[in-house]
């Protein structure tokens, strides 16, 4: 007894020592994330289509997290997910198109309560108005890749749009720097969020790459002819082909998005005679070669844009150094899900697949983190708010539903840490018609269930081995030699959709009337 309240005095007297001592002490926090930027397409996890130099100068330094999963692959919900620390059915953003309820709990607020200055500069796209947040300057909407609006609190706190002539990547960059010298009290720890709307849909690069690997031939994942044969109904309902549904804009083919007279001209300049070639070629090009062709526009482009996020990070990350703020900033990358670079024949996310399943997630931590560190736990963007709060000192609340990741800084797994995720997408009817799922996986194992396509009940059961399969193109569903690993998975998802308080699935949304527009 006695020896238990000596502990707790102890615990108690380190508690008030670290909020109590001068604020140099808790770390800084710059959070910088990206939309819909893949594991394939950043050098630290795969350098066979290009190379970041400055986000391998986070892994370089610091940690990089192989298996980061999300828990609903896609844009707004992985947001929200962050926001709160809870799953999308708990902070009710399921969709894209929900609109994010901010008077709920989230990290920002517990963290400005406890003397941290909060603020987020970029992509925010939740709907409402940001709350907790000292300053916000965001995108509005999706935002275009050139000339901006963004939303920040004009003089009487009420928002206000704004202007802005650029390329977006480079002004939120812009911003975050602006803020990071000028903008910030000097006395407090911040926690930024720079947010990049770089590399979502339409993939328009910046004026520094429009030629930038014209002259290179990109490899084509293993995948990209998969013909769905090996999988249930719902792989191929999707919409998402590089085949059949990426369209002129996609393709830089026409359109010129927001861009000024000038862009256009410098842009027409670059993509003008490439246009032209192919155009010109297109007659006597068998179909095969045009899905190549298209491919290659594809990927390049996806590319460009990740290459001008990369620049920015180069430019956030010499300031650290410059201004003595890195010793004392915890950096982290990391993206709303993974993506597919033509995997599966695919663009786009969604799917419980590997590919976007998984985000990147790079943190360096002077000091703390032992540089070029790889970890294969199973962590999650649900783990973010709690691993913030966790540096910063503040008491964690019990609702939230991830786990901080400061222990796994050290290198170490604790061993209760979890063995399996769950993962819930909701988004149909909606783009690119991926049915409603769920499942479960260890990171050997992956149980998925389909139950909902176009407002129909679904019930099919797709089960993978990774290890034997790592490209998920053989489901084993109902064979024989899985029937353990089988009725294993089915238990282990019904015991984390009750851990993790998962109604019914009695929603299956409405169907969209025939001939409605996708
Ligand atoms: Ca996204």
């Amino acid at each position: 007894m006695i020896k238990k309240m000596c502990l707790a005095i102890v615990a108690c007297v380190m508690w008030s020592a670290a909020l109590g001592a001068d604020d140099q002490s808790r770390p800084n926090i710059l959070f910088i994330f990206t939309d819909d930027h893949c594991q394939q397409a950043l050098s630290a996890y795969d350098p066979t289509r290009i190379t970041t130099p400055n986000m391998d100068r986070i892994a370089r330094e610091g940690m990089k997290f192989t298996r980061c999963y999300v828990t609903n692959s896609i844009c707004g919900p992985s947001r929200a997910v962050i926001q709160t620390g809870k799953y999308s059915h708990l902070n009710g953003f399921l969709r894209n198109g929900n609109v994010f309820n901010g008077d709920q709990q989230t990290f920002p607020k517990l963290l400005r309560a406890a003397g941290y200055q909060t603020a987020i500069i970029g992509k925010w796209h939740l709907g409402s108005t940001p709350q907790g947040y000292d300053y916000y300057d965001v995108l509005k909407g999706q935002g275009p890749y050139y000339n901006p609006p963004m939303i920040t609190a004009g003089p009487d706190g009420e928002p206000v749009t704004r202007p802005h002539t650029g390329y977006t990547t480079d002004i939120i960059t812009d911003k975050a720097l602006d803020w990071l010298k000028t903008g910030r009290d000097q006395e407090r720890p911040f926690m930024l969020m720079c947010q990049h709307k770089a590399p979502h849909r339409n993939w328009m690069p910046g004026p520094k790459y429009l030629n930038w690997l014209d002259d290179v031939e990109i490899p084509e994942p293993a995948t990209l002819r998969d013909d769905y044969s090996g999988r249930t109904r719902a792989a191929r309902e999707q919409q998402m082909t590089i085949r059949y549904h990426l369209n002129d804009r996609d393709l830089k083919l026409s359109g010129h998005g927001n861009m000024n007279a000038d862009q256009i001209k410098l842009f027409d300049a670059a993509y003008g005679p490439k246009n032209e070639a192919f155009l010109q070629a297109r007659a006597n090009m068998t179909e095969e070669e045009i899905f190549r062709w298209k491919y290659q526009r594809y990927v390049k482009d996806y590319l460009r844009c990740v290459k001008s996020v990369d620049d920015g990070i180069g430019a956030l990350l010499d300031y650290l150094d410059e201004s003595g703020l890195a010793d004392n900033t915890v950096v982290i990358y990391s993206s709303d899900q993974g993506w597919y670079l033509g995997e599966h024949g695919w663009f786009d996310k969604r799917w419980m697949y590997e590919e976007s399943l998984k985000t990147p997630l790079l943190v360096r931590w002077p000091g703390h983190i032992h540089p070029g560190t790889t970890h294969d736990a199973i962590v999650s963007n649900v783990d973010f708010a709690e691993t913030f709060l966790e540096l910063a000192g503040v008491p964690v609340p019990g609702d939230m539903q991830g786990r901080s990741l400061v222990p796994l800084l050290g290198g170490d797994t604790p061993p209760d840490w979890r063995k399996t995720f769950y993962y819930h997408y909701y988004e149909n009817p909606g783009a690119h018609n991926v049915a409603r799922h769920y499942g479960v996986t260890d990171g050997r194992y992956k149980l998925i269930r389909f139950y909902a396509l176009q407002g129909q009940p679904l019930d099919d059961w797709e089960l993978y081995d990774l290890q034997r399969d790592p490209n998920e193109l053989r489901s084993v569903y109902g064979q024989p030699e899985y029937a353990a690993v089988q009725q294993r998975m089915m238990q282990e998802l019904e015991r984390l959709r009750t851990e993790l308080q998962v109604p019914e699935d009695t929603d299956l949304g409405r169907p969209r009337r025939s001939g409605s527009r996708r």
